[in-house]
């Protein structure tokens, strides 16, 4: 491991540095704000080595209307003017080809497209015709569900069209309900889109994945433990008073800290390919066991909604002909699937049991909650 070493100030493409001992760092707010907030955060940033990029959302997709949905064009010379006093080079998530054509006619030839929009391959496309034959950089992050041929497809759409760089950005996936992380990181992705496209560089957004700072350090970590050539993270010079993703932003000191402790794994050692292939398969059984923790909770959330229905009609808890159907249907899909019989059994049984202790619980509440009423 390299540690606390940094790799200098660049503004070479991504590529010139996949191999390098350091990762490539994008820094920058979720938003420009103000010209003063733009320049105060680039040269807090740039004070110290590590970043090479500036990153700053000129227009931001929120999800309710309403809410402040950036500066839009006003704000373009900000970040040029950054680009030329600090020699970071600027960069900002582009939507629509409108916003394409804005950053080219403004000089600033580095963007990414946000997950809200891979999402789409209209809008990709849209995207991929207005930078036909341009040299410029743009990264690609994954779209907001877990679909790896969807993300590929993006990066296709952009790679036969664009003359510069295609990069991958991974910025984890949305997902329902509340949970560790803001976006669950689903390491298993962008494992994936490594396999399949060894030649793109891939790089990490820590900050929308763990959406606070005390969990951005580890998804920093593991994602350079699995590799990736780079990270995303934003930093704004007061994070309290930030107009978009005030809770997850970063300040220039912070995130100096952050890349100072991190540790990057030198490649060509001898072991580190295996070392590398445990890592990568020990993130992808975490990422499996938060989803299975998830939908096991989220299964004896709707036992106890049937305990509730039972308890409010006084059926019986244990209806023992719907529990061979599901002990048949489930053998069935596990088997199909390569589980053992034995394991089915095993841990179809545990299951079962907790939903009926679950739904009990549920009507001795309500029971109690009743003889309290009529006391
Ligand atoms: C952002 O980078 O500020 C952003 C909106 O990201 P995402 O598309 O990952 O939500
Ligand atoms: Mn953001």
């Amino acid at each position: 491991m390299v540690q606390g070493e940094h790799f200098p100030q660049s503004s070479a493409p991504l590529s010139t540095l996949r191999n390098g001992t350091r990762p490539v760092v994008i820094a920058g707010p979720c938003s420009a704000e103000s010209r003063d907030q733009v320049m105060d955060t680039a040269r807090l940033l740039h004070a110290q080595p590590g970043v090479s990029f500036l990153r700053a959302g000129l227009w931001k997709p929120r999800t309710r209307p309403n809410s402040f949905e950036g500066r839009g064009t006003e704000a373009l010379p900000w970040l040029m003017e950054a680009q030329r006093e600090t020699g970071l080079r600027a960069m900002t998530e582009v939507a629509t080809p409108e916003h394409v054509e804005a950053v080219l006619e403004a000089g600033l030839n580095a963007m990414w497209i946000g997950a809200r929009t891979t999402v789409s391959p209209f809008a990709v496309q849209a995207l991929a015709d207005a930078l036909k034959g341009v040299d410029a950089l743009v990264l690609v992050k994954n779209p907001m569900h877990g679909d790896v041929k969807l993300w590929m497809g993006a990066i296709e759409r952009l790679h036969s069209s664009v003359q510069g760089e295609v990069g991958a950005l991974h910025r984890g996936f949305s997902s329902y309900g509340s949970h560790e992380f803001r976006n669950a990181p689903m390491w298993e992705i962008p494992i994936a889109l490594r396999a399949e496209m060894p030649e793109v560089p891939l790089l990490c957004d820590p900050s929308h994945i763990a959406g606070r700072p005390d969990l951005i350090q580890d998804v920093a970590q593991r994602a350079m433990n699995l590799g990736m050539e780079g990270l995303m993270l934003e930093s704004h010079v007061d994070p309290s008073c930030a107009l978009s993703d005030a809770d997850q932003q970063i300040t220039p000191a912070q995130l100096h800290q952050l890349l100072a402790t991190l540790e990057v794994p030198t490649s060509g050692v001898e072991g580190s390919q295996d070392r590398d292939a445990l890592e990568g398969l020990r993130l992808q059984i975490d990422s499996v066991d938060e989803q299975l923790m998830r939908l096991l909770s989220r299964r004896m959330e709707l036992a106890k909604d049937i305990g509730v229905l039972k308890h409010k009609n006084r059926w019986s808890l244990l209806s023992v002909a719907r529990w061979r159907d599901i002990i048949a249907s489930r053998t069935t899909w596990g088997s199909e699937l390569g589980l053992s019989p034995e394991f089915l059994e095993k841990i179809l049984g545990s299951v079962h049991e907790e939903s009926i202790r679950v739904q009990g619980d549920e009507a001795n509440e309500r029971r109690a909650n009743k003889d309290q009423g009529d006391a």
